[in-house]
């Protein structure tokens, strides 16, 4: 074990890939101050360092290729 470096720890999302099992994770792409403020953003999604990410619309396995449309944790599938 290495105590020389620290490593940057970013919000990521995680998903489980509905056709190999393979779970995924995903860096978020972190809001500008001005997206910030013009979106009403509940206190407690916002955290300590004022980081708020963006989640992807959509997202591919690294295991098997097969590519989603996401939905945020716990939101129901929107038919179209
Ligand atoms: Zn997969």
């Amino acid at each position: 074990m290495s105590w020389e470096y620290h490593v940057e720890m970013r919000p990521a999302f995680a998903w489980d890939c509905p056709e190999c099992g393979t779970r995924n994770f995903h860096a978020g792409e972190q809001a500008t101050a001005e997206e910030v403020a013009e979106i009403e953003v509940d206190a407690d999604e916002v955290s300590n360092t004022g980081a708020y990410v963006w989640m992807p619309e959509d997202v591919t396995c690294v295991a098997c290729g097969s590519t989603y449309r996401t939905v945020h944790w716990g939101e129901e599938e929107e038919d179209e």
